[in-house]
């Protein structure tokens, strides 16, 4: 049986920077994932390059129950932390519009960036391990992986979203959450395309496929941002965000 200061289920965008944070701070650290390859997600993220952060980012911009735990995570790490980790793996970057970063090359930049962050660091990364079974010690929790059994004082579960299984999400996280009668907020869509009723769709259709610069408002919120006409009804960043 292997012991470890920290476990953390999931290596995508969360669990990894976790590992990394965690690792600077001396602690032995697993990170495991059920799927083949780290960071799934994050390869298909802006486009295949990667939206990595925004110049602009505050907390005013994330939607939380918690709006206090924006404030104090932000200030703690921010979006310059985050360039200057970027800069020091010299991955070249461009401002797209409105301050979001991307990677001129590509998002699997980020994904090698973590990896190699987290090599340095001495975390151990198990791919193609799932959790039968997680169990509260004295000492922290006992996990039945399907590669053996481990043992940790803190377990972190970043198994992400539920959104496109096939990328890997499970609902794992809440269920996990629902077990330890942890309190879990009902999950619903956000950042989505939005879609048409049948009539407008019909009339709308021959839009398809063109872009255009629209304000989209919903109550007080309103965003100036790029609209896609699509086959069910309209995408974009501006319509995204709305979407929330
Ligand atoms: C098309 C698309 C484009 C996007 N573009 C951007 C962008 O440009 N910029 C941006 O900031 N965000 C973007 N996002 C959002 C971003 O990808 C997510 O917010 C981010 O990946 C979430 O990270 P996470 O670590 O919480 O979850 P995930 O990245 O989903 O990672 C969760 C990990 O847990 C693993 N896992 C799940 N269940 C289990 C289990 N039972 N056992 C073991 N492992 C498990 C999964 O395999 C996965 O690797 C985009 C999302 C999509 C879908």
């Amino acid at each position: 049986m292997q012991s470890y200061d920290v476990v953390i289920i999931g290596a995508g965008a969360a669990g990894m920077m976790c590992a990394v944070e965690t690792a600077k701070r001396g602690r032995s650290v697993l990170i495991l994932d059920h799927a083949t390859a780290p960071g799934e997600k994050i390869r298909i993220s802006g486009g295949g390059r990667c939206n990595f952060t925004n110049i602009h980012a505050s907390p005013q911009n994330f939607l939380s129950g918690n709006p206090h735990f924006c404030i104090s995570a932000l200030s703690r790490y921010t979006q310059r932390d985050f360039i200057a980790l970027v800069e020091r793996q010299r991955i070249a970057y461009h401002e797209k519009t409105l301050g979001q970063l991307f990677c001129d090359g590509s998002a699997r930049q980020i994904i090698d960036m973590l990896v190699s962050e987290m090599q340095g660091r001495g975390v151990e990364l198990a791919l193609s391990a799932s959790v039968e079974d997680v169990r509260k010690t004295v000492e922290g929790f006992a996990l039945t992986l399907s590669t053996g059994l481990v043992t940790c004082q803190s377990l972190v579960v970043a198994c992400g979203g539920k959104s496109i299984p096939k990328m890997g999400a499970t609902g794992f996280g809440y269920e996990l959450a629902e077990r330890f009668g942890l309190a879990i907020v009902e999950t619903r869509p956000a950042l989505v395309p939005l879609t048409f009723d049948v009539n407008t769709l019909e009339r709308l259709a021959p839009l398809a496929g063109n872009v255009v610069d629209a304000e989209v408002a919903c109550g007080k919120t309103r965003f100036s941002e790029a609209m896609l006409f699509t086959h069910r009804g309209v995408s974009g960043t501006s319509i995204l965000q709305i979407s929330s």
